[in-house]
């Protein structure tokens, strides 16, 4: 259906934004109604691709005349809905500005475009012996914006930190089309950090300093198997509890491995409950000195099998399950939705009896991913779509599991953000005066609410609406939209 406004903004945006950089086809927009959570879906209005930063604040600017709300979005994969576009709004797409703009390796440091992959930055300095440290799963097609948005996470962030530990400087479109610099160096708030994990509620990145690591001198990784999950939870702990920090330390359960081994035959040990992988980096006396102590502790506490990767083709091997055991689970299940909570290290144990509780109470099979090292859960719950009732089963299975992961003090979200998904878990976390306070910074960023609105909380507000923040005509109440906000 035509909508006037979107049709007379599109006609703005042909005019300002280079050939092809404008879609309207619904054919083509399609292409865009989701991302890596793809029960939520939405058409989006308009879909732009600009090529530059001043295309990006033009057409943020033009969003900002006509009252329309925009969403940003990278590669798409987001895992919750965090890039769901609106049907009344402009997805705002920066697949084409993906140029490494500066390599400065005496201050080890890259400049780069948004649109740019996680991956192709290590690449981009990886001969001269740099990296660039957070390793999201989704590493290869995942854009550094979209990391930015959702400071992202992955297996050797227990070591090395998450991605607001890795960002020096970013260039924002602010939600009313202004270009701001904002620097780790900047005295005063740290409105940088703000900015990391506000999953595009503060405005556009579109240039990201990101901070290169040296390659360390020496890896070690190995591969245990435990009969049982337990097992493998109290080698974490003594590893840890030993004043051991390994670059990742990851587990998988026996559901996990068995979709692992179904979808990339990764060949971990036959009859293993769960499988721990840990890896070892920086100098190499240190990595030998901590590897003894690593391999002492899991035969201690019950490891059946030790693998030791010799080559950079083992631990490429080592690694293939845990890399792909999202994917692979749909090989053992219709449908699954991949959960993401956290709790403290030591409650693990109780928190996945609690899970397994769960999955007899409402016959629902749950695969267990996790990077044990921090806390951080995935649990994958299993479902069949074309069977009665058993999709709301599972959503109540998961939904449980972030109740379990809040009563034993932990969090909602260890990486994957809130987005759409998660936004009525919020008052579960926070009080109501909690979600007003961060309403207050979303609304210094952006008053009119036009940036990325309907995510992170539960029970969007306008901005005039919360305690303390000037009041006005929104845009969207103007143009009689408020309702789908
Ligand atoms: C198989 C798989 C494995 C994954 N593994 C991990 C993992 O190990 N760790 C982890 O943390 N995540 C993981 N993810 C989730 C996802 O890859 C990350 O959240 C990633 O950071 C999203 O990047 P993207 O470019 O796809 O962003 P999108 O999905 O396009 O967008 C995500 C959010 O960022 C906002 N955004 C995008 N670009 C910008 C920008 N330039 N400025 C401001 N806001 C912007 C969007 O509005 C949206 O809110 C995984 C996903 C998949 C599918």
């Amino acid at each position: 259906m035509s909508d006037p406004v979107l049709d007379r903004l599109a006609v703005r945006f042909e005019e300002l934004l280079p050939a092809g950089a404008v879609i309207t086809d619904p054919v083509r927009l399609r292409t865009y109604e989701c991302d890596g959570l793809t029960h939520h879906r939405a058409m989006p209005g308009i879909v732009v691709l600009p090529e530059t930063a001043e295309q990006v604040a033009a057409a943020v600017r033009l969003c900002g005349e006509y009252g329309v709300p925009f969403v940003a979005r990278g590669s798409g994969t987001g895992l919750s809905g965090g890039a769901l576009p609106r049907t009344d709004g402009v997805l705002i797409v920066t697949s084409r500005m993906r140029r490494i703009l500066e390599i400065d390796l005496p201050n080890r440091r890259a400049v780069v475009e948004p649109g740019v992959t996680n991956l192709a930055i290590t690449e981009a300095v990886r001969e001269q012996g740099y990296y660039y440290a957070p390793d999201p799963s989704s590493q290869q097609v995942c854009s550094i914006g979209g990391n930015v948005a959702e400071n992202a996470g992955g297996a050797h962030c227990l070591k090395y930190g998450f991605t607001v530990n890795h960002i020096l400087g970013l260039e924002i479109v602010t939600p009313d089309g202004e270009i701001v610099e904002l620097s780790a160096l900047d005295p005063g708030y740290d409105l940088l950090g703000a900015f990391v994990g506000s999953e595009g509620t503060l405005g556009i990145a579109t240039k990201i300093t990101v901070r290169l690591s040296r390659t360390p001198e020496a890896v070690t990784t190995l591969l245990a198997a435990f009969g049982s999950i337990e097992g493998g939870g109290e080698a974490v702990s003594a590893i840890i509890a030993a004043g051991i920090v390994p670059a990742a330390i990851e587990m998988m359960d026996a559901l996990a491995v068995e979709a692992a081994e179904a979808a990339v035959g990764c060949a971990y040990p036959e009859g293993a409950g769960a499988v721990l992988i840990v890896e070892l980096d920086g100098p190499r006396a240190e990595v030998e000195h901590q590897f003894a102590a690593v391999e002492r502790i899991c035969r201690e506490t019950g490891a059946f099998e030790i693998r030791v990767a010799a080559s950079a083709e083992e631990r490429a091997a080592i690694w293939k399950g845990r890399k792909s055991a999202f994917a692979a689970v749909g090989r053992i299940s219709p449908a699954y939705i991949v959960q993401d909570g956290v709790v403290p290290r030591t409650a693990l144990p109780e928190v996945l009896a609690g899970i397994d509780r769960l999955q007899e109470e409402y016959g629902i099979r749950v695969a267990n991913v996790f990077h044990a090292g921090d806390g951080n859960l995935h649990p994958l719950v299993l479902f069949d779509d074309a069977a009665p009732g058993e999709g709301e089963r599972a959503a109540t299975v998961s939904g449980r599991i972030l109740d379990l992961c809040i009563e034993h003090g932990g969090s909602i979200t260890g990486e994957h953000g809130v987005g759409v998904d998660k936004s009525r878990y919020m008052p579960k976390m926070f009080t109501e005066e909690d979600l007003d306070t961060m309403q207050l910074v979303r609304c210094a960023f952006d008053p009119r609410s036009l940036s990325n609105p309907g995510k992170v909380f539960p029970t969007p507000r306008l901005c005039g609406e919360v305690p303390g923040v000037r009041k006005g005509v929104h845009p969207l109440v103007e143009s009689g939209r408020a309702e789908q906000f």
